[in-house]
């Protein structure tokens, strides 16, 4: 009986995870294609790496610099073709973490130095055109 109770009561919650998620990871409903906000996503970033490899060539960042922000827009870039793939399979929003999630070792930086996206807050080392996070404009300091 009781255990019966518990099995609802996890199926419902999970229910109502999924319920709370989905509105929340698709903030406007995109009637033309579920993919036009992530296309646009994926060219910011395609964008944001052909600048970095440009400041890069030209001699504009550290090794490091360049690394760090390639390795974060990458990370970008392969959670935008996850959530593609995922809405072509037609599955519901995946509750498992990247593989990324786990292997990256967490790398909180002690304070907030480098660039802050105004819209998502995730930071980078390098100033970007766009975040690679959430692909809005930002603002670029003095360069
Ligand atoms: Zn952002």
């Amino acid at each position: 009986m009781a255990i019966i109770a518990i099995a609802s009561f996890v199926a419902i919650a999970v229910i109502a995870f999924v319920l709370s998620v989905g509105p929340r990871s698709i903030p406007e409903p995109e009637p033309v294609s579920p993919f036009a906000h992530l296309d646009e996503r994926k060219a910011a970033i395609y964008e944001n790496l052909r600048d970095l490899q440009f400041e890069y060539r030209v001699g504009k960042l550290s090794d490091q610099d360049y690394q760090n922000t390639k390795r974060d827009l990458q990370k970008g870039l392969a959670a935008v073709l996850a959530e593609v793939d995922r809405i072509k399979s037609g599955l519901p929003a995946a509750v498992a973490a990247p593989k990324d999630a786990v292997a990256a070792p967490k790398a909180v930086p002690r304070k907030p130095s480098g660039f802050v996206c105004d819209s998502c807050g995730a930071s980078f080392q390098t100033a970007l055109k766009f975040c690679g996070e959430c692909g809005k404009p930002m603002k670029v300091g003095t360069a």
